[in-house]
């Protein structure tokens, strides 16, 4: 079993985030056993009996065979074609209980971190702004009621916590349960 992983640049720590775990089994792409298995999402009109290695993903030759897409690209907007294509066809996406989606900013995508509560939240200031600021625009008028939501990440509700990859910025947006 090798740790040598392929890099994700939009989500560098797959294992982290529970995308990728360690496994023998065979990867239905390339049938070969390479000691690890993607385990999120793939969205696909195909039949797709098994799961991926992280070097189908990487090479996107998962994506390409089975005609399908790791991640929606709602919401990857005012990005270049090639990181669209990079991160719905060639990154690992994520669980989540709503269909999982990528944050942008400093018009790239930003890197994945994981799914975190208020406290993680909290520690990246920037972040918890963002989000309280989506959320009013998203119609949540009732300021208790949305201080209360926040402060209740991760029991039931979570953030998912993404990084500006050319900036460093944290932001977030809301998953609920
Ligand atoms: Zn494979
Ligand atoms: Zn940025």
């Amino acid at each position: 079993m090798s740790t040598d992983l392929p890099f994700f640049r939009y989500h560098p720590d797959p294992l982290a985030t529970g995308s990728l775990r360690a496994a023998t089994e065979t990867c239905v792409c390339c049938k070969r056993d390479r000691g690890w298995i993607y385990t999120a999402t793939f969205y696909t009109a195909r039949d797709v009996d098994g799961r991926f290695c992280p070097w189908c993903i990487a090479d996107g030759s998962a994506a390409d065979r089975f005609a399908g897409e790791f991640t929606d690209p709602y919401g990857l907007d005012g990005v270049g074609e090639d990181v669209l294509h990079e991160v719905t066809r060639r990154t690992p996406g994520f669980h989540a209980w709503q269909d999982p989606h990528w944050l942008v900013h400093c018009q790239d995508a930003a890197a994945f971190v994981g799914e975190v509560g208020y406290p993680e939240l909290a520690a990246h200031p920037e972040a918890l702004d963002q989000l309280r600021t989506d959320l009013r625009l998203d119609g949540w008028h009732d300021e208790t009621r949305l201080e209360l939501f926040l402060t209740s990440l991760g029991q039931g509700a979570t953030a998912m916590l993404f990084r500006c990859t050319a900036c460093g910025t944290h932001l977030a947006y809301a998953d609920p349960s």
